[in-house]
């Protein structure tokens, strides 16, 4: 099928961008970015049931329709369409990652399968990447030697100590996690799994101690910790929410300065090493911060192509396309205005966003979570006060520290913005 803008036959959402006038993008010389990561859902379940998670317990309940698992024809056909993008797009190397759901009830050989096919699919001149996310819980020798011979990287949600993660990462009868999924990590910590380890994920809580939740993490050697904020809009703020004050922000603060003023780099922190890189005017490999554009497409478990799944705490049917692998191509979702608002930068932002001094670093926030009702995504992030307060303090000490410092200071500032990896 061919590219056309105007395809659409009905908005794709209530309020900005259901109505973004591509074609006017288009002729005006906006160009998409292609997209480079692919989220695959190969399961659609989960074998635990947090209090937060954005796929079952907010407003989107559209895993009630998806197949358990990713049939093994539909990973064929992901795989054929992602090959056609890359070709379409002159790509050398994309990241395919395996999501839920928890991805492990998929078994090893759908796993085996979708990273397979999709490399037979683009061929050997094209590098295909391939992590997971998983919550740890059914890690053991036998996948973790799949993962070895497949070369994917593991990134394990955690949500600090014992106590704030099992206030919410909880099993079905309503049990916590933690001892299950340390019992996992302990598996991936393993010398011969080691190089596997990508990382820690951990959802705040603003009942946590901040430093304390850091230091729970840091025993487990993590390349890279992802601290995410808990997912909420202007209609459904998130917990502890305060219009005149700054939880979030001071929250973060304390482990920002806890992590900055560390004798030696104990981890990589993604959202501060982001904020440092674009303090110093590099582009943001975040869509929580900054103004790059977001290349990322999710393919369901029937093979929907949909937007990054994140957006499920917004409305029911927030994450839907009109589009599908088995008919349609990643070309063709390029050029949906849901996808072309996450590319088009300041263009994209509400006027509070465009007229704020830190909108560069910030960018508006997470796309989700500038959602309201009644006027779709063009608001300042339902975090505003927090993100304003949290990267004053970080682009303040780091441009300060590099003052004092000199040439060699700035030298090595910026190198620990440039070292941080895509965790
Ligand atoms: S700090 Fe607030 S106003 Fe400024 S860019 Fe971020 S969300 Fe927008």
């Amino acid at each position: 099928m061919a590219l056309d803008p105007g395809a659409e036959a009905a908005p794709e959402g209530p309020g900005w961008p259901a109505w973004l006038d591509v074609r006017a993008l288009l002729e005006d010389g906006w160009r998409p970015t292609p997209f480079r990561e692919f989220v695959i859902k190969i399961h659609s379940r989960c074998n635990l049931a947090c209090t937060y998670c954005y796929m079952y317990e907010m407003a989107d309940q559209s895993w009630r329709n998806q197949p358990r698992r990713m049939s093994a024809a539909t990973i064929d056909t992901v795989a054929a369409r992602i090959a056609e993008h890359v070709e379409s797009n002159g790509l050398s190397r994309i990241e395919a990652i395996l999501h839920g759901g928890e991805p492990l009830l998929a078994g090893r050989e759908s796993l085996r399968h979708a990273v397979t096919a999709l490399r037979s699919a683009v061929g050997p001149g094209v590098t295909v990447g391939a992590s997971l996310q998983t919550n740890g819980i059914l890690l053991n020798p036998e996948f973790l030697d799949l993962f070895a011979e497949l070369e994917m990287r593991v990134s394990v949600s955690l949500d600090g100590d014992e106590e704030g993660h099992d206030r919410h990462r909880l099993t079905a009868n309503g049990t916590g996690s933690y001892r299950r999924v340390v019992a996992g990590l302990e598996q991936l910590m393993k010398p011969r799994y080691r190089h596997l380890f990508s990382g820690l994920l951990s959802t705040v809580d603003l009942r946590n101690d901040p430093v304390a939740t850091y230091e729970s993490m840091l025993k487990f050697g993590p390349p890279a910790v992802d601290f995410l904020l808990p997912h909420g809009t202007w209609d459904s703020p998130p917990p502890g929410a305060d219009e005149a004050a700054a939880p979030y922000g001071d929250w973060l603060i304390q482990i920002f300065d806890r992590w900055y003023r560390a004798p030696f780099r104990e981890t990589r922190i993604r959202l501060f090493n982001e904020i440092i890189r674009m303090a110093f005017g590099r582009p943001s490999r975040t869509e929580a911060v900054g103004l790059s554009p977001a290349a990322t497409a999710v393919v369901e478990t029937n093979g929907a192509i949909e937007q990054v799944d994140t957006l499920k705490a917004a409305y029911e049917g927030a994450t839907r396309t009109p589009l599908h692998v088995s008919r349609d191509s990643f070309d063709e979702a390029l050029m949906l205005p849901s996808f072309a608002a996450r590319q088009i930068g300041l263009r994209a932002l509400s006027e509070q966003c465009k007229s704020c001094d830190l909108v560069r670093i910030c960018g508006g926030g997470l796309y989700p979570h500038r959602y309201r009702a009644s006027s779709g995504f063009a608001n300042p992030s339902v975090y505003c006060r927090d993100l304003f307060r949290l990267i004053s303090h970080i682009v303040t000490t780091v441009r300060r520290d590099v003052a004092a410092l000199g040439k060699e200071g700035r030298r090595r500032t910026e190198d620990d913005g440039r070292k941080e990896g895509t965790a």
